[in-house]
């Protein structure tokens, strides 16, 4: 086998931009795939109402990395679609991130105004701030403010969402989500807003159609790929190329350190006889209820149907046999990740790549974005 040759284990959107990368620059390109679908959590399909399901969850796309955008227009065209999203607190409906407009909607209009005078002088008009930031803020009346915010938006969901209160994850998670002191209701103020016209799963099936590219779904590459003495065995011979491993980097080295921390999500699905369940594609429930939000599919970038499909997302520690959805941002995991991590660095010309691999909760974008520049790094 020539160093031409290339294992990509995993074909998610990370495995698959490489893939293709690769496959252009003259690599001979295998992708070894566990499930009988591409595009792992992105995943979508039109159901039999018309309707475009995401099977793994809501997934939207925004980046203001042009490089990105440029590369995934190659694969598809695209439908304008500007995230919206509310939350749900006791029964009331406000925009998340929280704006100017849920001050107004959860306060008297006399108190709102003070409390939105206090934040502009004092934070600064159209200014985005983490709630972590917020709630240690000198004056003590937009100290004040915080709190409510973080009781009403943050810790409940959070809860929910992790196991973890907000100040357990800290600003990396937090800062996803800032208050926005404005009337800005967009979830996302990225430059390049949009879903792809016709799904994820389309995209992705172009991205892979390419001569230099084999792919082989329903296989387990971890019943093909060992490791032994920092050399890589596939099929039970050495492997003279290079793989890019995009999978649970605690499933390549079998557990050795323990099996890492991941969050994982239960899916409700249901079929609603109405053209619209609820008034945002999204709708968080920050206050009560056992699941984190509520989805429907036909308000992201589709056409209204007859019937409409919603989701609810249930979130969970992730047993055998879960999904991983989630590597957990806090120390003690990312502590047991960098055990794997020095391992897999004493391996030539194994890269590691993606949420999973890297055990880095990304966007997108930045799988995508990590992909191009691993590509770059191999190819240079
Ligand atoms: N979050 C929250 N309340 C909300 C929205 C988000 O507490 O209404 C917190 C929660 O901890 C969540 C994090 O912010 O996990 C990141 O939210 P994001 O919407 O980015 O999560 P994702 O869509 O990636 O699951």
């Amino acid at each position: 086998m020539s160093e031409k040759n290339i294992l990509v284990v995993g074909a998610g959107l990370s495995g698959c931009t490489a893939a293709r990368l690769l496959a252009e620059n003259g690599y001979s390109v295998t992708v070894l795939e566990k499930r009988a679908t591409v595009g792992g959590n992105l995943y979508d399909y039109i159901d039999e109402n018309g309707i475009r399901v995401q099977l793994y969850g809501p997934h939207i796309f925004h980046t203001s990395e042009k490089e990105v955008f440029d590369f995934l227009s190659r694969f598809t065209e695209w439908t304008k679609y500007e995230h919206k999203v509310l939350a749900n607190i006791k029964g009331t409906l406000v925009p998340v991130p929280f704006n100017m407009t849920s001050l107004f909607k959860l306060y008297p209009k006399e108190e709102a105004e003070a409390i939105k005078e206090i934040l502009y002088s004092e934070v600064g008009v159209d200014k985005k701030v983490p709630i972590l930031t917020l709630k240690q803020h000198s004056d003590s009346r937009v100290r004040e403010f915080a709190e409510f915010v973080y009781e009403n938006i943050f810790y409940t969901y959070t809860k929910k969402q992790w196991g973890f209160k907000p100040e357990e994850l800290g600003e990396t998670v937090m800062n996803r989500v800032p208050v926005y002191v404005s009337y800005e209701d967009r979830y996302f103020t990225d430059t390049y807003q949009f879903q792809p016209k016709d799904g994820f799963t389309p995209m992705i099936e172009k991205m892979l159609d390419h001569e230099n590219i084999n792919v082989q779904l329903s296989t387990d590459a971890m019943s093909l790929i060992s490791i032994e003495n920092g050399t890589v065995y596939y099929k039970d011979k050495p492997f003279y190329g290079k793989v890019i491993f995009t999978g649970k980097i605690d499933d390549l080295f079998c557990e050795k350190y323990g099996a890492l921390a991941y969050r994982s999500l239960k899916f409700e699905f249901e079929t609603h006889d109405t053209s619209s369940y609820q008034p945002a594609a999204v709708v968080n429930y920050t206050t009560t209820e056992d699941f984190t939000r509520i989805s429907e599919f036909s308000k992201f970038a589709c056409e209204p149907q007859e019937k409409t499909v919603i989701v609810k997302e249930y979130s969970k520690n992730c047993e055998p046999g879960d999904i991983p959805y989630y590597p957990i941002p806090k120390d003690g995991p990312r502590a047991d990740y960098a055990k794997y991590l020095k391992e897999a660095q004493k391996i030539d010309f194994l890269y590691l790549l993606g949420r999973l691999a890297n055990y880095k909760y990304i966007n997108m974008d930045i799988a995508v974005l990590d992909a191009i520049k691993l590509v770059a790094d191999i190819t240079k």
